[in-house]
């Protein structure tokens, strides 16, 4: 169940609810330590051009959701929705949330990894900023290892750049690229399902990597 919090655009809003709703009771189903009733924050905060919607797991309750209402294809931005409460719920299960950080950049990466390959899994979305797949092997390497030598506070001072746009490498989404290719890494070689990660820690799951 959902109840809503804040509405920034409610004649766009309120008529998505019910799914929005039925979509969080489904994420429930597959993650049941979530809490029963999840908060709804409608905002404008880190809308993603190509689907009209953003989000954000502000807290272990509560999701900011971001619905662009001139998006054009209402059809594909409902399917985004429902990835994006997927997405966003994996983070709250973890505890990767907006009140639970800071987090290093490769924490950020392994989190925003699991979250990404999940929705992939269960949403059946390559999310544009998940997407890897055009990306040549030499570059991920490369960008983990930026990743793995920037301290906490480097990272906290800069993380804009790598999580959504790098201007002078000209690159976006940069740690959830390489995230996804790390997660994907993990499931083929230790023969497990994202479901088995979402009760490690990103510390645990890069082990996994690592071994
Ligand atoms: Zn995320």
């Amino acid at each position: 169940m959902i109840k809503v919090i804040h509405y920034l655009n409610e004649s766009t809003e309120k008529p998505l609810e019910v799914s929005i709703s039925e979509y969080y009771d489904e994420v429930l189903k597959l993650l049941p330590g979530l809490p029963k009733t999840v908060k709804i924050y409608f905002s404008d905060y880190g809308i993603i051009a190509a689907s009209g919607v953003g989000g954000y797991a502000y807290s272990h309750d509560i999701i900011t959701i971001s619905i662009d209402p001139d998006f054009q294809d209402k059809k594909k931005q409902l399917k985004d929705i429902r990835s994006t409460i997927f997405h966003e719920a994996f983070h709250q299960y973890q505890n990767y949330t907006g009140e639970s950080g800071p987090f290093t950049a490769i924490e950020n990466a392994i989190y925003e990894g699991m979250a990404t390959v999940f929705e992939r899994e269960h949403c059946g979305i390559w999310q544009p900023y998940g997407d890897y797949r055009e990306v040549s092997e030499d570059s991920l390497k490369q960008w983990l290892i930026n990743l793995k030598e920037l301290s906490l506070k480097e990272f906290q001072d800069t993380y804009r750049q790598w999580k959504f746009y790098h201007p002078e490498l000209k690159e976006r989404w940069i740690v959830y690229k390489v995230g996804a290719w790390i997660i994907d890494q993990v499931l083929e070689k230790q023969k497990l399902t994202i479901l088995d990660l979402s009760t490690k820690t990103a510390a645990d799951v890069f082990k996994l990597y690592e071994k």
